[in-house]
């Protein structure tokens, strides 16, 4: 674990080396769970976006995309539970004078039994090899069974209090289990209080009569109380997806691990609209999608897991989340929720309009059900720069850090970099640049040396090198160096763009998933 927080440390300072992200408000040392995206941070997000964007809208013909308000009229918060419901249980350590959130705690006491579990079962796996038969040992070893019982019922006991929203049953559990403060370690916890999320603002200046608004917590209340907007102007027939990416607002009670909880965040998320009753069919077939567009990014299949909710929101009928093994555990990149109709519903009830749709094959009309995707674009750069992310021993003991991203999510596609800084070679090297520009971010380079200068795109994941030589000027030919296996081949000017599309293009990855 401490190798884990090693290695995540040095994830994090890369990433404020080298441009991608910078802790907001640096100056005036920082503002608590905010962060400003760099050079490289923004072009990197930007292609994770639009992998999303192109993969709902241009690959589903029933997905439209929108971009709504932040700011939206107080009473849709009302209407979507949020004002009474979108809270936290939080506790106070009295030693270390620490916030947590009570829900976590005991979450990471279950994940820390599932660990023993696992470990006792690798244990043997060892021991036995290839005679080891799993699903036995799971039901027969004595301290597999303690633990698993221990688990199931801290589990249960824990999803009960969660459903009753019993507050003293949590603070009982955490006593119980002997959990302590990772700061302080003691046991001198406080009670467990609710505590709303939501940021609240003023709107109007108070001569006008002002109103208290909200800065969104999610993007999706936009989708919804434009459904009708969307349906009407677009003729959208059910089944149909609304799209849209944006920023949301959640004030976070514990704050920590970078950019995995923020409370000024950004969200990819998907509305998509159904007949009731086939909602589980539906919700089954975007979990099945879902995985597929992470899986596509070749980070390791490995590193994702489905974590089905025992605690389901009233209103839905199923939800999951993918989980992505980060460096500090398996942890939610993603949402994928059942909502039924009752978002729709709320807002048909708290505006007064109908907010139906008729369906011309059953000749009736209903509120809509519906299937939500919830992903955070920031966790999602967050597994990928984790994931990259890589200090490589080369032969002859020298090391060299690089960012195995995936080449159409890179910030920079290629640098084109003249050997020497005379002979008309960076001349040559601007000719190739203006070429390519047009259609890859592509670097120009000539301060240092060209092992250097190859070190210094590693470190930002630049799939490509192009490197011009006085052997260029005389037959149009250049040194392709590629970023993984740093091999290097000659080839000629005219196939440079074919051969760089054919890695980077964004079409690539998108076809993975037909
Ligand atoms: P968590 O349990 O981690 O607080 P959540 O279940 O509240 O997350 P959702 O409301 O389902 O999250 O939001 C959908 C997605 O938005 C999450 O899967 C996550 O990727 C992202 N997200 C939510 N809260 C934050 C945050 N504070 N910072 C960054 N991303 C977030």
């Amino acid at each position: 674990m401490a190798q884990q927080d090693d290695v995540f440390k040095k994830i994090v300072s890369h990433a404020k080396e080298y441009g991608f992200v910078f802790p907001s408000s640096e100056i005036y040392d920082g503002l608590s769970a905010v962060y400003d995206y760099g050079q490289n941070g923004v072009e990197l997000k930007n292609n994770i976006k639009r992998y999303w964007w192109d993969a709902m809208t241009l690959l589903h013909e029933n997905i439209v995309g929108i971009d709504s308000a932040i700011f939206m009229h107080p009473t849709i918060w009302k209407a979507s539970g949020h004002v009474d419901a979108f809270n936290d249980p939080l506790i106070d350590n009295r030693d270390s004078k620490k916030r947590y959130r009570a829900d976590v705690l005991i979450e990471e006491q279950i994940a820390k039994i599932d660990d023993k579990i696992a470990k006792e079962v690798a244990k043997a796996a060892k021991r036995f090899g290839d005679s080891f038969d799993e699903a036995q040992f799971r039901a027969t070893n004595a301290r597999v069974l303690e633990h698993q019982a221990h688990r199931d019922a801290l589990h249960q006991r824990f999803s009960d209090a969660m459903n009753a929203n019993n507050l003293d049953e949590l603070r009982q559990i955490i006593i119980d289990e002997e959990i302590v403060c990772p700061i302080s370690g003691t046991k001198n916890w406080t009670e467990v209080r609710q505590f709303n999320l939501m940021f609240k603002t003023e709107m109007g200046s108070t001569a006008d009569g002002s109103m208290t608004v909200y800065l969104r917590p999610e993007t999706a209340q936009g989708i919804f109380v434009n459904y009708l907007n969307v349906q009407k102007t677009g003729r959208m027939r059910i089944p149909f997806g609304i799209a849209q990416i944006g920023k949301a607002f959640r004030n976070e009670i514990v704050a920590r691990q970078f950019i995995f909880r923020m409370r000024e965040f950004e969200q990819m998320e998907m509305q998509f609209f159904v007949r009731p009753g086939e909602e589980l069919r539906w919700f089954n077939q975007w979990k099945e999608w879902r995985l597929k567009w992470h899986k596509a990014l070749g980070l390791g299949n490995e590193k994702y897991r489905y974590h089905d909710h025992e605690k389901l929101a009233h209103y839905a009928n199923a939800a999951t989340d993918i989980e992505f093994r980060m460096p500090f555990g398996f942890k939610e990149v993603e949402g994928i929720h059942s909502r039924t109709n009752f978002d729709l519903s709320q807002h048909e009830k708290y505006s007064g309009k109908k907010i139906q749709y008729f369906d011309p094959e059953l000749n009736e009309s209903y509120v809509p059900y519906v299937i939500e995707t919830s992903i955070g674009v920031d966790r999602m750069f967050l597994s990928v720069l984790c994931s990259s992310y890589e200090e490589e021993q080369l032969p002859g003991g020298d090391t060299r850090v690089v960012l195995h991203l995936p080449a159409p999510l890179a910030p920079v596609k290629c640098a084109v970099l003249p050997l020497v800084r005379k002979d008309g070679l960076p001349e040559k090297a601007r000719e190739i640049v203006d070429e390519l520009k047009f259609d890859f971010a592509t670097h120009y380079e000539e301060k240092d040396a060209i092992g250097k200068r190859y070190r210094r795109q590693d470190a930002i994941g630049t799939p490509f090198c192009i490197t011009v030589d006085h052997q260029t000027l005389e037959d149009n030919t250049v040194t392709l160096r590629e970023r993984d296996s740093m091999e290097q081949t000659r080839v000629n000017i005219a196939d440079l763009h074919a051969l760089i599309h054919d890695r980077v293009s964004l079409a690539s990855l998108l076809r993975k998933l037909r």
